[in-house]
Order: C-alpha cells, then structure tokens, then sequence
C-alpha cells in the first residue's frame, strides 16, 4: 500500500511539474500580456520626450499631450519681452531724463530746401550731405550714428529715455523734422552729433554750436550743458577744442530754430584732418567718444554725483 501510495503521491506531483513547466512555453497569456503593456507605456514615454525636443512632429499623434507644446512654447518667448524692461527695478542716475539724440545727417541727402525757421523766408537744403574721412574715406553719417547708438545704450542703461531722430542710415528727415521729434518728446537735452570739415587739413579740435540767444528759451542751459559735455568728451578722448572755449553760436540752422527745446550741436572732431581721421573712424575710439559724451551728459544732470564720485 505504501508503495501504491507512494507511486500516486509521485505521479501528482509529476503532473504537477509537468503543468508548471509546460505553463511558460504553451500559455499565451502571459507573452500577449507583457508586449501589450510596454507598447503603449514605452512609446508614451518617448513621445513626451520627443514633444520637450522637437514640439511640432509628435504633437498630432498625442492629443492628449498637446497642452505641454503649447505652453512650452509661449512660456519661452513670454519672459523674455517683459524680461527685458524689468530686470533695472531699481533707478537709474537718468531716471525720468529724456535725451534726444540726432545723428547728423543721413545716407542720402535731401537738396530740397525748407525754411531755416517757423515762417522764415531763408531756406537751407533739408538734410547736407555732410564731410567725409580725408583718409579713411568713412562718411560723417556713420561716424555720427554709430557714436549715437553707443551713446544711446550708455543713456539707457543709466535710466535715460532715449528719443533718436533715426537708428539706420537710409532714412530721410529733414533737419526740422527732426527738431520737431525732439519737441513731441519733450526731451530735457537734444544732442545733435556731427563730425566737421575743415578748410584746412591742419585744422583739428571738438567743439559745440548752440542757438544764439534771440533763438531759444533756453540759452543759459544750452551754454551750460555744451560746456559741461565738451569738457567731460575731451577729457575722455583726449581730443582738444577748436576756438577758445570751444563754443560757437548759431542763428541760421533750422534744426536749432525748429527746436523748442533745449539742444546743442557737437562737433566731435575734423575728419579733414588725417589724425583725427584716423580716430574718429575708428570703433574702438567711437566707444571712447561716446563714453565721453555720456559722461558729460551725467555731469551736466547730476553735478551731484559728479561731487561725490570726485570726494
Ligand atoms: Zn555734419
């Protein structure tokens, strides 16, 4: 009996292992089971990723994931705008300044003329062609835009509003338009930039041309403000002024005439002088020059910190 037990006891278990074993190789279940669930677990997984990547191919096969495209791509260009205005929280040394800056002169000039005043019956042509490097060849329009883009970052930087009659060569804007621009903008101080040409090659120096007194309302600031930048340019250039003080007074041109705002001219150098050619057409010294002027600019309208960074 033992053994017929035994024999039994063998046989289940036999059979037992015989299903066990076999379960493996013959049940489908399990094989179907497996590959159908990482099939769908595994593309998901690379299509996110794909859409972090490369947002468009993938979005339409993943309705379901069309929200992270979208928002990924509007939270990215969103920042950056308001990013840019904000980042200064606290005050600039310029706040609430309004600089107007005027180029002189433009890429092609204008021989129309215009009244050198409101109801004047002299005219001078709307925009002079301007002088040009004796050897360098570089026009004054450029020499005077690039030191006016410098300058207007260095003003903006500091706080400064920053109103510019252009920022490209190929404009046209008479010179009493751009009087005019300085006027709707209500600028505290327009600056306007040239570069001068000298009848004699041997002529060098800065200087600055302001209205004379029966033009303007604001003769003393525009004396005091052309004196104040003069001296910070030229000490930061090392260029030296033309006439003695480096002043000079002006009843005839309409971009002061036009103006109804304090303004000044800056004659920043001779480009018909080879020296001061070489200079003056020079990025590294445009940067210089600039700065100069910025300089003077931030002396003219906070002496006080002029006092505190010289104490
Ligand atoms: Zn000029």
């Amino acid at each position: 009996m033992k053994r017929i037990w035994a024999i039994l006891i063998g046989v289940l278990l036999l059979a037992g292992c015989t299903k066990e074993g076999a379960a493996p190789q013959v049940v489908p279940e399990p094989t179907t089971a497996v590959t159908a669930e990482p099939a769908t677990a595994v593309p998901t997984v690379l299509v996110k990723q794909h859409i972090i990547i490369d947002a468009a191919p993938k979005a339409t096969s993943m309705p379901k994931e069309s929200p992270t495209p979208t928002r990924s791509p509007s939270l990215t260009p969103s920042p950056e705008p308001t990013a840019t205005p904000e980042p200064t929280p606290e005050p600039g040394p310029l706040a609430g300044i309004i600089i107007g800056l005027d180029p002189g002169h433009q890429l092609i000039y204008d021989p129309a003329p215009e009244p050198v005043a409101p109801g004047a019956r002299e005219t001078k042509q709307k925009v002079a062609g301007g002088c040009k490097g004796i050897r360098s060849g570089v026009y004054e329009y450029e020499v005077n835009l690039n030191v006016g883009l410098l300058l207007r970052d260095l003003l903006k930087e500091a706080g400064a509003t920053v109103v510019m009659t252009h920022e490209v060569l190929d404009v046209n804007i008479s010179n009493a338009q751009r009087a005019q621009m300085f006027n709707e903008a209500k600028v505290d101080l327009g600056i306007r930039l040239h570069c001068n040409k000298g009848n004699d090659y041997k002529l060098v120096g800065a200087f600055m041309i302001v209205p004379t007194q029966n033009r303007t309302q604001f003769y003393d600031e525009n004396v005091r403000a052309a004196k104040t930048i003069l001296a910070a340019y030229c000490e930061e250039t090392g260029l030296t002024t033309r006439f003695d003080e480096g002043m000079t007074y002006r009843s005839d041109q309409a971009g002061f005439n036009w103006c109804e705002r304090p303004v000044l001219t800056i004659e920043m150098g001779h480009l018909t002088n080879p020296g001061e050619d070489a200079l003056l057409s020079s990025p590294a010294f445009q940067a210089r020059m600039a700065q100069g002027l910025f300089n003077g600019i931030l002396r003219y309208f906070r002496p006080d910190l002029a006092e505190a960074a010289n104490e």
